[in-house]
């Protein structure tokens, strides 16, 4: 490259390509029509720093900068009822709960819900068991998608965070766990308790 353009340019033009391709995809920042998504069936995208997702770090270590992207789509069935569904990816830093070291792992949250007019009618629903119902989520003309975004990605949070294989355990768990050390095996100590 003749250095007219650093990487920065490069990667907007790119986007700027792929966004005039794509013209079913628009870009947005943070709120949404809920209803003319669902009624243009329209997929919309969006990016947001993960900084600003104090619900989803609160506890976590210290995160490098990095973005959260989504993506959402509306749909109506034949009878009428509206959906929107979500995918929201992530990386996000954890402390593995058995070495105590941090480890990256990339969330993914996928989720479809059914909109619906307001909360109170959500409710009233809800005394209807049905547990193959998506979940519900009040529409509106201004919805925040971040928050939903953030709800889904503290849900796809795991619980116990762990590396799949540990790449170094700490000195003291290493030793407890049998290396060369210069305590007698339980086993010995009772078969002398025995003897005696
Ligand atoms: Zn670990």
């Amino acid at each position: 490259m003749a250095g007219w353009i650093d990487s920065k340019g490069a990667k907007q033009l790119l986007f700027y390509v792929f966004f005039v391709l794509d013209t079913e995809t628009v870009q947005v920042n943070r709120f949404v029509d809920t209803w003319e998504l669902a009624r243009l069936q329209r997929e919309l995208r969006g990016e947001a720093a993960l900084a600003g997702f104090d619900r989803l770090l609160e506890g976590l270590p210290e995160q490098p900068e990095r973005k959260v992207s989504w993506s959402l789509a509306g749909e109506t069935d034949k009878l009428g009822r509206r959906f929107m569904s979500l995918r929201a990816d992530a990386v996000v830093t954890l402390e593995c709960q058995r070495c105590l070291q941090p480890f990256d792992l990339q969330l993914t949250a996928e989720s479809r819900l059914e909109l619906l007019e307001s909360e109170s009618e959500i409710e009233d629903e809800d005394t209807e068991e049905d547990p193959d119902a998506p979940d519900r989520v009040a529409g509106s003309s201004h919805f925040d998608v971040l928050e939903l975004v953030e709800d889904e990605l503290i849900l796809a949070l795991p619980y116990v965070p762990k590396h799949e294989v540990c790449p170094s355990l700490p000195d003291a768990l290493k030793s407890a766990e049998g290396g060369d050390t210069d305590r007698p095996s339980p086993f010995s100590v009772l078969a002398k308790l025995k003897k005696d």
